[in-house]
């Protein structure tokens, strides 16, 4: 391939830059700022128009949701052939959890706990991308969401700070690999920027208000974390921040972001954001376009408020040529470290995509994450695994529907061809089971919701008979069995975006269909299909084994065989706390102390920090989840009781596997800063190792404590770690720790 601008090649970005720009009309620059949906995927309400006229006249600087290297080809040779500076163009997607070969929701990658598998999975997706045209992902999503109401807590890596920090960094690795211009890497954004999971009441959208000193502890690390780890972008969010929304916000964008934490790549809006500053209530589209660019925004996402006003405004003095200059040059100055200046098709080879896209060894990835990220609840004698033998009965709506296997924003998934639960597992068993299966209820009882829960081609078949006649053929279904294994729960759309929920239990139709089961007296498996924490009360109190799958991907099928019947021992840990009920939210194990707080293990005390009618207690706690077999822990042995500033204090823990199968453990280590300037969480997970221990095979786990380790922001945001006592917890979930104590002077 002849490059189209062999100065690339002479390493010099600025000279380079420099250079164009100063060939550069202000409509062309200002068009550079311009992204413009293709519309594959549905992302939005608002679609662009007129893309091929725009591309020939230099107004847009990049596209998404345009696929395949024959497409992106032909868009492409429109800007370098056609338009008069022949810049090329930046191709984007949502490749959250996976391109075609999809992986568990991001809920559930966070769930396996595994650094190294997460970062592959961004690496498979990146290679699928990139093999299919494109250049930069909107990924990863690292808002921190203590709301389960929030459909996008789906999206993201749960409640934690440290466990999602440590994710984020994995997956922008992942996707841009060490080298942006290499073919097979694609440059991350990270989204959103910032405080979106914070959504009020967990209503999408809604406003954000919160204290400088727990944004900057509890809110803003996994955002830096990325940033830190070379993210090239960033999006905003749509919300409002303490009066200010994050797309017109200043001191985000431009003292956070750049002055704080020195980040040199772009920042793109989220879909529409900036004409939503109108409704926020911040003026009409010129003004907002130019508050938007003001505050620290380079490129505007579909609304083209940029693209109609910001030449007006430069002739009225309200942007100057150097916020526009400054916008253009961090644009090109990604496509210059993608490479696509010296060659704009190097992301569009047919051949690659071809050996590439769902490749077996990325499906056999895909498998491994899905039974990594799956969840044992509760498993009461040992009725897990399953014997390889008998009748299953599947029973329930999510038993059969491919379509909702991968999960939410899986915008890219052939969802046509990806096999559902029952075929999945019928693929891994062959004859050795023989699995029946019946739809058992509706998704939920409410026709026009359920259309509303399955949108997006993820349909889920609907019986409009009598509710009492489609459970009695379940029923019969369900005599013929030896275990009935109940696949119940959310539809893939019951979470992600837009799609916030005030019951956030299994649907009333759902959980009358299993009591129905369970009264049968056969063994009850609940298989659950979740896209957040639900509230599981009633479920774990009567059903005997509950596998939470939340949605595993293209192999989610093959992956539930795989672990209910042994072959994969579940070893996943929840990244969100499940509340025992809704009205628990937010719950979270890392919350204050209170002046009032209830002593361990007690529930109602007059006066105290409790409710009337449930107990202050998780149904299933952050970092919580079962296997197969037994993890006993020696005594927590520290080996000093004081920590020097500079040093290390080492925190060590023998495991043992005491039980009958190989399995992996996650083992955690909390602090707690019992004396500060500002009151501190009661726990705060600092580290963790996961290890795979053979039946009777022990290992000695060290962990580093350093000063680092205890530092937080105070209220004049000094990032400190104050002398005192300090109490640190290891053990295998947030709740089930011991206790240790030492100082730092
Ligand atoms: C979402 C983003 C997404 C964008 C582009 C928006 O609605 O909030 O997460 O990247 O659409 O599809």
């Amino acid at each position: 391939m002849t490059p189209v601008f062999a100065q690339q090649g002479s390493g010099d970005m600025d000279n380079f830059i420099k250079e164009l720009m100063g060939k550069m009309t202000i409509d062309e620059k200002i068009g550079q700022l311009n992204l413009v949906t293709a519309g594959e995927a549905v992302t939005g309400s608002v679609v662009s128009t007129d893309v091929e006229a725009k591309i020939k006249e230099g107004k847009i600087g990049g596209i998404f949701s345009m696929t395949t290297p024959q497409r992106v080809r032909a868009a492409q040779e429109l800007a370098v052939n056609h338009s008069r500076l022949k810049i090329p163009i930046i191709f984007g997607m949502d490749v959250i959890h996976g391109y075609k070969t999809i992986f568990p929701i991001p809920l559930g990658l966070a769930a396996s706990w595994d650094m190294g598998l997460i970062q592959e999975t961004a690496r498979i997706a990146a290679a699928e991308a990139s093999a299919d045209g494109l250049n930069w992902t909107f990924s990863p999503m690292v808002d921190i969401s203590r709301d389960p109401r929030w459909g996008r807590i789906s999206e993201g890596s749960g409640e934690d700070t440290y466990l999602g920090s440590r994710i984020a960094e994995a997956m922008v690795r992942g996707y841009q690999g060490d080298d942006l211009a290499a073919a097979h890497t694609l440059m991350a954004c990270v989204k959103h920027f910032a405080l979106y999971g914070a959504a009020e009441a967990g209503r999408d959208y809604n406003t954000t208000d919160m204290s400088l000193h727990r944004m900057y502890n509890e809110y803003l690390p996994p955002y830096k974390a990325a940033i830190d780890a070379g993210a090239g972008s960033v999006m905003t969010s749509f919300n409002d921040i303490n009066g200010v929304p994050a797309t017109a916000n200043k001191w985000l964008m431009t003292d956070v972001l750049r002055k704080q934490w020195g980040f040199d790549g772009f920042v793109v809006t989220d879909y529409t954001a900036v004409n939503e500053l109108i409704d926020h209530g911040l003026g009409d589209l010129q003004d907002v376009s130019a508050l938007s660019l003001k505050a620290g925004v380079e490129m505007d996402m579909v609304g083209e408020g940029f693209l109609t006003t910001l030449k007006k405004s430069l002739e009225e003095g309200k942007v100057s040529e150097a916020d526009i200059d400054r916008a253009c040059r961090l644009v090109l100055e990604a496509k210059y470290k993608l490479g696509l200046f010296e060659d704009p098709f190097r992301y569009c080879d047919e051949e690659r995509a071809k050996q590439v896209i769902l490749n077996p060894a990325h499906l056999a990835k895909a498998r491994e994450a899905a039974g990594k990220s799956f969840v044992l609840l509760k498993n009461d004698q040992q009725l897990l695994p399953l014997k390889k033998q008998g009748t299953v009965a599947l029973i329930g709506p999510l038993a059969n529907t491919g379509t909702n296997m991968p999960g939410t924003w899986s915008v890219s998934a052939d969802l046509a061809n990806t096999p559902s639960l029952l075929e999945g597992m019928q693929a891994v068993l062959g004859n050795q089971v023989k699995i029946i299966h019946h739809l058992g209820s509706n998704l939920l009882d409410d026709t026009a919701y359920q259309e509303r829960a399955t949108m997006f081609g993820r349909t889920i078949p609907r019986d409009e008979r009598p509710e009492a006649d489609i459970l009695a053929e379940a029923l019969e279904t369900a005599k013929q069995a030896d275990v009935i294994v109940a696949t119940l729960g959310e539809s893939s759309e019951m979470s992600g975006e837009s799609s916030s929920r005030t019951d956030i239990g299994i649907p009333a139709v759902q959980q009358r269909l299993l009591a129905a089961l369970l009264k049968t007296g056969k063994p009850v498996v609940l298989v659950l299909f979740a896209g957040r924490p639900l509230t599981l009360t009633w479920e774990n109190e009567h059903v005997p084994a509950i596998l939470n799958v939340w949605f595993g991907g293209t192999e989610t099928g093959k992956a539930v065989a795989d672990v209910l019947f042994g072959d994969v021992n579940p070893s996943g840990k929840l990244p969100a706390t499940f509340p025992q009920h809704v009205g628990q939210v937010p719950l979270y194990y890392s919350h204050k102390n209170t002046g009032r707080p209830l002593a361990e293990g007690q529930w109602f005390q007059k006066f105290r920090s409790n409710y009337l009618d449930v107990s202050n207690e998780p149904l299933y706690p952050f970092g919580y989840g079962l296997s197969y077999t037994t993890f006993t822990y020696g005594e927590v042995t520290l080996n000093a009781t004081e920590l020097q500033r500079g040093g290390k204090l080492q925190v060590s823990v023998g495991v043992t596997n005491t039980g009958n199968y190989a399995g992996e453990e996650v083992v955690q280590l909390y602090i707690r800063d019992l004396v500060g300037s500002v009151t501190r969480p009661v726990k705060e997970l600092k580290g963790f190792r996961k290890l795979r221990l053979e039946p009777g095979q022990s290992q000695q786990i060290v962990f580093d404590l350093t000063e680092e380790d205890l530092k937080f922001y105070n209220t004049e945001l000094e990032h400190v770690a104050e002398p005192g006592e300090f109490a640190v917890f290891v053990g295998t979930n947030s709740r089930d720790v011991q206790e240790k104590h030492f100082s730092l002077r």
